[in-house]
């Protein structure tokens, strides 16, 4: 049933979160309004003629929206996994626009201020629980980092250790059994205390590699003995902001690079799944490489695209609009 309610809707859908307005910005914002599914933002002349554009998605969840609203029409997802289907569950947008907000959370965490990663996670062991007499589900997961086309599995805990060059990497990161939300938390904290080795306060490695969390889950219906597996991808991706290719030099520019060609990468394929394009291009980066199998098909896909409403990031909040309506299917 769930997949049913699902299918109406599309198996390509498309969030747009606007976060709060930074203080300092004086309450100048760049969205006119929003309503339900549109979006019109301010533009400054050189981008349109009228100064205001809109955009249309699945959703607008304005400045306002709480975690819980963002996260409750995500919850069929999380039965459709359930029911052994794959999910893929993405945070785009510029660095600061609230990806991770969207994912995890603010640093003082509460029940409240959660973010979709634990609802996710909570509703699952939930969901499992009443099923348990009908189908006994196995759940495990897996974390990985994929920074400059290079996957680094996070759930290691004595040394960091790159995997091998090969194909599909996920199989090659340590997958671990878990019983309870708790459990993931914990996986959580020590993939995110892993991802930042590397990182300096000058060098925020974070916003510039994708993360990925991987739910897998296996059910086995207690009559009949047969087997189903699902999996759902939790993907915190890098920062889409485009560098200035004057001042990017070195390391910075090598990873500005990666970014931009895995991110237009995804673009390309999720637009044409949402496009129903004969030929999907999954081989053109690392993540929709390791995602091919969880993009397209049977499988769904929700990303949150993230917007900055102040003025001066106007440009990349065009960019961005506009790579979400490409991958979109309104
Ligand atoms: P990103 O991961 O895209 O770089 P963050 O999630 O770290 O961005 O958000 C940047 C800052 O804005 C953080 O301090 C975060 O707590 C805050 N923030 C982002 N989105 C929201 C929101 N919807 N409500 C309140 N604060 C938010
Ligand atoms: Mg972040």
């Amino acid at each position: 049933l769930y997949n049913q309610v699902q299918d109406l809707k599309g198996n390509i859908r498309v969030y747009c979160r606007v976060r709060p307005l930074r203080r300092q910005a004086n309450g100048l914002s760049t969205v006119d309004h929003i309503d339900e599914g549109n979006i019109t933002i301010i533009t400054p002349l050189k981008y349109g003629k009228e100064g205001r554009k809109s955009f249309t998605f699945n959703k607008v969840f304005g400045p306002s929206a709480s975690q819980g609203e963002v996260f409750s029409d995500t919850q069929p997802l999380i039965r459709s996994v359930l029911d052994g289907y794959n999910v893929c569950i993405f945070a785009y947008g510029q660095t600061g626009s609230g990806k991770t907000h969207t994912m995890i959370g603010p640093n003082d965490l509460t029940e409240e201020t959660m973010g979709v990663n634990y609802r996710a996670l909570s509703d699952l062991f939930m969901i499992s629980e009443q099923r348990k007499d009908i189908i006994s589900y196995d759940v495990s997961v897996q974390m990985i980092e994929i920074y400059n086309e290079q996957v680094r599995d996070l759930l290691v805990t004595d040394e960091i250790r790159n995997c091998s060059h090969k194909g599909l990497i996920v199989p090659d990161a340590n997958i671990v059994p878990v019983k309870a939300t708790s459990d993931v938390i914990n996986l959580m904290n020590l993939g995110q205390k892993n991802r930042a080795v590397g990182s300096t306060a000058m060098n925020d490695r974070s916003s510039r590699s994708h993360s990925c969390l991987t739910v897998h889950v296996q059910g086995k219906d207690v009559a009949s003995g047969t087997t189903l597996h699902g999996c759902m991808h939790l993907v915190d991706l890098a920062g889409s902001e485009r560098v200035n290719k004057s001042e990017a030099v070195g390391e910075r520019l090598k990873e500005a690079q990666h970014i931009n060609k895995s991110l237009s990468a995804l673009g390309d394929v999720i637009s044409s799944l949402a496009h129903k394009n004969s030929h999907v291009p999954y081989r053109n980066s690392k993540l929709t490489q390791l995602l091919q199998d969880s993009l397209g098909g049977q499988a769904k896909t929700l990303m949150f695209v993230h917007m900055s409403p102040e003025h001066d990031a106007i440009g990349e909040t065009i960019s961005t609009l506009k790579f979400a309506e490409r991958v979109s299917s309104v």
